[in-house]
């Protein structure tokens, strides 16, 4: 699935192609993608608009149109925008015909892609409002917002790092690259991270993910660049999909590990696992450290 930066790469791309240009038709091939909208009232909302500016949110391209239309695209698994292609591919949902004899082709295997219009900026911020948490590589993507969202929270942290109402964009590569970076083990609770732990998580997101940006995403399933390129960023991966092959750190054998169904690479030296999950109101012992007597010397 495209992440953060897969879909910042494309919007690069798009964006000289899109911007000013009319939008002359839209021929909407799956009724799915509009849903539950109907596609014959997208087209109308769409059709002879201009495309003033191609921007993101989270893993979402947000096309400001004239009229203060808003196109918001989700690619999801598998969507893929190709500019002007000698051929339309064979999962084409969506054909968008611009002024100069251009068009635009949405692909999408899997259909699992969206594409909704809203009219107005305050229509549009409720919308991403309702999906997104906070967008890092911005000066709102704090430490102190960390703390505040992990506390009291048991689930795994990488499945808080990839709850989109949380953090927008980060994905399973961005998410395990991360928590690498940050030497924190993705089943560790989310509330025992310790502030410093919070604040290396902080800077261990941005890292990957404008290193993703910097490589042109990250090449695996599906993704492919607007002319049909591909990024570079799975030759830069530490551990992710690089199960059984040596840390980069430290040698030791990358593991994969399943964590809310998705699957997890981790360098179990590196980054510790969690000893047994006991909530402190719950210990006789709380804030005590356990006596130790058999390691004296
Ligand atoms: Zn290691």
């Amino acid at each position: 699935m495209p992440e953060l930066p897969e879909v910042e790469t494309i919007r690069r791309q798009l964006a000289p192609h899109l911007e000013g240009r009319t939008l002359e038709e839209v021929e909407i091939l799956d009724p799915r993608w509009t849903r539950p909208e109907p596609p014959a009232l997208v087209r109308l909302k769409l059709r002879r608009q201009v495309v003033e500016e191609v921007g993101r949110s989270g893993k979402y391209l947000v096309w400001r149109c004239s009229g203060e239309r808003y196109l918001l695209m989700h690619l999801r698994m598998t969507g893929a925008l190709l500019f002007d292609p000698p051929v339309d591919p064979p999962h084409t949902r969506v054909r968008f015909a611009l002024d100069g004899g251009h068009h635009l082709v949405y692909n999408d295997p899997r259909r699992f892609g969206t594409g909704h219009v809203v009219v107005g900026a305050a229509a549009r911020d409720a919308y991403l409002a309702a999906r997104l948490g906070v967008e890092p590589l911005t000066p709102s993507f704090t430490a102190a917002y960390l703390r505040t969202q992990a506390r009291g929270r048991r689930a795994p942290v990488k499945s808080f790092v990839l709850d989109q109402r949380r953090i927008a964009g980060v994905g399973n590569i961005y998410a395990d690259e991360a928590l690498f970076r940050a030497r924190i083990h993705p089943l560790r609770a989310t509330g025992s991270l310790k502030g410093a732990q919070i604040e290396a998580l902080r800077e261990a997101i941005e890292y990957a993910l404008a290193a993703g940006i910097d490589a042109k995403g990250a090449t695996i399933d599906d993704f492919r660049h607007v002319d049909g390129a591909q990024g570079s960023f799975q030759d830069l991966f530490q551990v992710y999909q690089r199960e059984g092959e040596p840390c980069p750190a430290c040698g030791t054998p990358i593991r994969k590990l399943v964590v809310g169904g998705r699957g997890t690479y981790v360098c179990e030296r590196c980054q510790p696992r969690p000893r047994l999950r006991t909530p402190r109101t719950e210990s006789r012992n709380a804030g005590a450290e356990p006596h130790r007597t058999s390691n004296s010397g």
